[in-house]
């Protein structure tokens, strides 16, 4: 009876997930055939440029969507290998990746990051995915007042901690409780995927994830936790 009712929970998980998934994946192709009609109607139009990149953009969505939910589903994609890598290397990188739009925005991006050559064993996408996820939130959190972000790096032998913190409005009990659940969203464009496939990819490189709030900056705080290699184990 028991194994019925996890089978039976099970299924219900997956369909679900896959509730989600086709809702997410309706709105950007509704869209893409809306525009593809114009396309075909409009023949002289001037605005063709905007609409093909309306339907890139949304293609680019779905893209994404598949990537996490392919994450999720912890799909090994053959392409990619693991490795042993510096972690600062991918998220220095995803830092200056987004430099460009937070001065965009406005934003300030404190740092107060040590740099050592801390290895960690895994996928080098998958994390870097993670962080830019992390800090992505952060940003679209700012839009809602707020213009800072702080990135504290710490490193023992053993663990490295990366810590996340803005100055935006925070995070209420009910997001706190849901947040690494897949699909749930408090924003009108959310796919509601970063924080639960963050979480996935830190858990598989046996690191740990916490949410909270920034005692300090008063928005929310994010913090990564994941082991190191030693140079004796590459
Ligand atoms: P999405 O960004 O698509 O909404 P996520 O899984 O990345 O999905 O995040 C889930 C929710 O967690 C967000 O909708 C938001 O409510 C909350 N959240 C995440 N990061 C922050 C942050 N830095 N500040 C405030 N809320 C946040
Ligand atoms: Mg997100």
């Amino acid at each position: 009876y028991e194994e019925e009712l996890t089978k039976r929970e099970a299924l219900a998980a997956v369909g679900q997930l896959a509730a989600g998934m086709a809702h997410e994946i309706r709105n950007p192709l509704t869209s893409i055939k809306g525009f593809i009609q114009l396309l075909r109607e409009q023949e002289e139009t001037n605005r063709r440029e905007t609409y093909f990149s309306v339907i890139l953009t949304e293609i680019e969505r779905i893209d994404g969507l598949l990537n996490d939910v392919l994450v999720l589903a912890r799909y090994r994609d053959d392409k990619i290998v693991s490795e042993c890598f510096p972690v600062m290397e991918e998220l220095s990188g995803v830092i200056r990746l987004l430099e460009p739009e937070a001065n965009r925005r406005g934003i300030k991006l404190e740092l107060q990051i040590a740099h050592g050559a801390w290895y960690i064993y895994g996928y080098r996408s998958r994390i870097k995915q993670a962080f830019l996820n992390i800090l992505k939130n952060a940003f679209e959190a700012l839009t809602n007042g707020g213009s800072l972000v702080r990135i504290t790096v710490i490193a023992s032998i053993h663990r490295i901690v990366i810590t996340v913190e803005d100055d935006g409005p925070g995070m209420s009990d009910e997001t706190l409780q849901n947040l690494f659940i897949p699909f749930f969203t408090t924003k009108q464009e959310g796919t509601g995927l970063g924080l639960s496939t963050t979480q996935r990819i830190i858990t598989d490189h046996g690191g740990e994830i916490f949410a909270g709030n920034s005692s300090d900056l008063k928005g929310a705080r994010f913090e990564i936790r994941l082991p190191l290699r030693s140079k004796e184990e590459l």
